[in-house]
């Protein structure tokens, strides 16, 4: 019996499996302060998908896990070394090419686990594109998810980058990768002279070297493994309510209505 994740199956596992919904993480490699790997964002987007197909598959549902995506948009981290990155028209070209590979293998039920925030624009465009290329009903119903809002019992010290919560995560997930050494309430850039840019609904693309000094912002000091285990268990229940309802639901011209 297969548990979904493309990547462990044979090719007589995937065709028995006979798959109804794709998750595919859109993680991220860029640095993420003195404590955490620059992995960080791939790691814990592929915990949280590989989790959530696990937890949809013992509720009945049908769910496959693509390779998680390492690499997306970064053109905000430039001043740090290797913020591996590639375009937004790369990025949506890369998604909107997997998402028809997957159409012609017969998925029309895809959701995206946004594991990254430089990514989250594109992935949302990416899917005004994916509709834009197809008649009403004809293509295929692609959604978008990400880590729900944590409990206050589980995050004290809320951050953008490489706070508490990615701090707890990888504990639980790769603790021989966190540098318990380093923990510190790392500082947040200065605000913008410009001061009318902070105002609610005003969007500008930080420079994270100005935004966040260390590359990392926020007190990590009460991480814990116990905290991240919570959080991935968190997400993965969140995806998989989303999956179980999408591979349940039938097709139709008018789904998901
Ligand atoms: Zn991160």
């Amino acid at each position: 019996m297969s548990n979904g994740i493309l990547t462990e199956m044979t090719i007589e596992d995937v065709r028995a499996f006979d798959p109804e919904v794709v998750a595919i993480g859109v993680g991220s490699v860029e640095p993420h302060g003195p404590v955490l790997p620059y992995g960080t964002d791939y790691w814990q987007a592929d915990a949280s998908v590989r989790r959530g197909v696990i937890l949809a598959n013992e509720s009945g549902a049908r769910a496959l896990m693509y390779p998680t995506l390492p690499i997306g948009n970064n053109a905000n981290f430039k001043a740090f070394p290797f913020a591996c990155r590639i375009r937004v028209q790369t990025l949506m070209q890369m998604l909107l090419d997997i998402i028809n590979a997957l159409a012609e293998d017969g998925i029309r039920k895809i959701v995206l686990f946004d594991g990254h925030g430089g990514n989250t624009d594109t992935l949302r465009a990416t899917l005004r594109a994916n509709v834009d290329a197809h008649r009403p009903g004809q293509g295929p119903f692609v959604c978008i998810t990400s880590y729900p809002p944590a409990p206050a019992s589980l995050v004290e010290d809320s951050s953008d980058h490489g706070g508490e919560s990615e701090v707890s995560r990888m504990l639980y997930l790769r603790e021989d990768l966190v540098r318990k050494d380093k923990f510190d309430n790392f500082p947040w850039g200065k605000k913008p002279a410009v001061e009318a840019l902070t105002d609610e609904g005003v969007y500008f693309v930080k420079p994270w070297h100005l935004h966040v000094p260390a590359s990392a912002g926020g007190d990590v000091r009460k991480a814990s493994a116990e905290k991240g285990k919570g959080l991935i268990e968190n997400a993965a229940e969140h995806l998989a309510r989303l999956l179980t309802q999408l591979s349940k639901t039938p097709w139709s011209e008018t789904f998901p209505y």
